[in-house]
């Protein structure tokens, strides 16, 4: 048992640090996330933050906010899933920094069981809403 432990958190660790890697496709310059849904030992999906497809590949507007219909790593994980012939029941998330609400809501929805994350959001009703939903939450710690 414990060394079954051991062996997923070995596989947390590496499946974080290639979430760090996919974030490094984000071209949003005010923070990079990257995300992977995992199921059975595959990965599924995945996902950085950026604008939706067909749209500028710019995310911040000239005052440097980030615009409004960027979307989410985590969000962009779970919809591409969504036009794939898989399926999110089940799966785990791995995210580089910690789920907002409205993509814990996305998360609750589609069925992900657990959530692997690494970096605190500033804000943690995320993370509030997704214990409440009694999803199996997980922080690693890397060095990238
Ligand atoms: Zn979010």
């Amino acid at each position: 048992m414990e060394q079954n432990e051991e062996k997923q958190e070995l596989l947390d660790r590496r499946y974080m640090r290639m979430a760090f890697i996919w974030a490094e496709n984000s071209y949003c310059k005010r923070r990079k996330v990257g995300a992977l849904l995992v199921k059975n030992k595959m990965i599924i999906s995945d996902g950085y933050n950026g604008t939706p497809s067909g749209f500028e590949n710019v995310c911040e507007d000239e005052n440097d906010v980030t615009k409004p219909y960027v979307l989410h790593a985590e969000a962009n994980a779970i919809t591409k899933v969504a036009r794939s012939n898989n399926s999110s029941d089940g799966a785990t998330l791995y995210v580089t920094s910690s789920p907002c609400i409205e993509c814990a809501k996305l998360i609750i929805q589609a069925g992900i069981s657990r959530v692997v994350f690494a970096e605190n959001y500033r804000l943690s009703d995320g993370i509030e809403l997704l214990r409440r939903a009694n999803v199996e939450l997980v922080s690693v710690e890397t060095d990238k």
